[in-house]
């Protein structure tokens, strides 16, 4: 560790900066029209969606450790409307169909932020856009390329931000938005609990089995949920179904969390108008400021632990269980 991180502590800050509520863990048989595994983004909004689509469905959501503990409170809190990773990347796979993809990705995220005002979610959402920066010559030509956003020389450039190492940036203001991950997650918990998810922590599915056409048993260590349909919502973890373990590879990515600045600080670095910050590398870097003005780090690292591990050790900071998935 450099001399400039000495004094860091490994832990997760957007968790502890907004602790979530607690729910109980399944216990007993039940039943039920959807099983939702895991409490990320992924299955909590599914569990709200099935609750609107019909508020008479019974919905269990079942989280092996604390709701939000893994990726989704403890990422960059970049929203981006993009489908595909970008202009370029969309453009030069599904040329025809780029415009659609546009379009559905902006409206995808204009709803989620009529969601979370109906929801009732405090997020700490901040639409102040994306600005794409250039370190190298080839850099800034890939900028002027781009379409979208405004295109920002190297005196612009450095009149937002001041680093001495950009050379020009490109700000897109429209198409993405910040957030603080981890209220995200616990508020959308919050949400569904509220609609009627009945949510479970320390809650571990063990294993599926159907029983007979159109149900499914899930299993957890204290409990079994008898359901019409199960969603899995697992990302990174080892996959319940077997034909997906192969397709499921965990890559670790970490950031790093300053302290906040002092306005002197703040004055000397600019970024009044508090974009999210991303390079043009291939594995990229990415920053943003906090509601406190803590600068977050991220991005470059895509670290892989052979045979597909994902343990305790190679995380940072733990949930309120700390002990879940096992290493063996
Ligand atoms: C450092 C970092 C920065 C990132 N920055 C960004 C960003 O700025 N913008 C962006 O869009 N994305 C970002 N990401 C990616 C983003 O966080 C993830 O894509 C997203 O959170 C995934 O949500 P999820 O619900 O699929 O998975 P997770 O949040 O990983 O949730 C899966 C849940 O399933 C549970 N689970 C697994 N197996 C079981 C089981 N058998 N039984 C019960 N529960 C189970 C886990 O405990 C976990 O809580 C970042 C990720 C990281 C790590």
């Amino acid at each position: 560790m450099t001399v400039a991180l000495a004094g860091s502590e490994h832990r997760v800050f957007w968790l502890d900066d907004a602790p979530g509520e607690s729910y109980r863990q399944l216990e007993g048989s039940h039943t039920a029209d959807l099983t939702v595994v895991g409490g990320g983004y992924c299955g909590l909004w599914t569990a709200v969606l099935a609750k609107r689509r019909d508020p008479g469905a019974r919905v269990v959501l079942l989280e092996a450790e604390t709701i939000g503990w893994a990726a989704s409170g403890r990422n960059g809190g970049f929203v981006e409307a993009s489908l595909t990773h970008g202009e370029e990347n969309g453009r030069s796979r599904w040329p025809d169909e780029y415009d659609t993809l546009a379009r559905l990705g902006s409206a995808n995220l204009d709803a989620m932020e009529r969601d979370l005002v109906e929801l009732g979610i405090h997020a700490e959402l901040e639409r102040t856009g994306v600005l794409s920066v250039a370190y190298e010559p080839h850099q800034v030509r890939w900028l002027e390329e781009m379409s979208e956003g405004e295109l920002l020389d190297e005196r612009a450039v450095q009149a937002e931000i001041s680093s001495p190492i950009y050379r020009a940036g490109r700000w897109v203001k429209e198409d993405s938005a910040l957030v603080h991950p981890a209220r995200l997650a616990h508020g959308l918990a919050l949400a569904a609990a509220k609609l009627g998810v009945e949510v479970h922590e320390h809650s571990a599915v063990t294993s599926l089995r159907s029983v007979r056409r159109g149900t499914v048993d899930v299993r957890t260590a204290r409990g079994l949920v008898r359901s019409k349909q199960v969603a899995l919502a697992t990302n990174v973890f080892r996959p319940l179904l077997r034909r997906t373990r192969l397709m499921t590879v965990p890559v670790y990515d970490y950031v790093l969390m300053t302290e906040p600045l002092s306005d002197a600080q703040m004055a000397e670095i600019g970024w009044q108008h508090r974009q999210g910050v991303g390079d043009l590398a291939n594995q990229f870097h990415y920053s943003r400021l906090t509601r406190d003005n803590r600068i977050l780090y991220g991005g470059y690292d895509a670290i892989y632990h052979p045979g597909r591990k994902v343990r305790p050790s190679t995380r940072t900071g733990t949930s309120r269980s700390g002990a879940w998935p096992r290493t063996s």
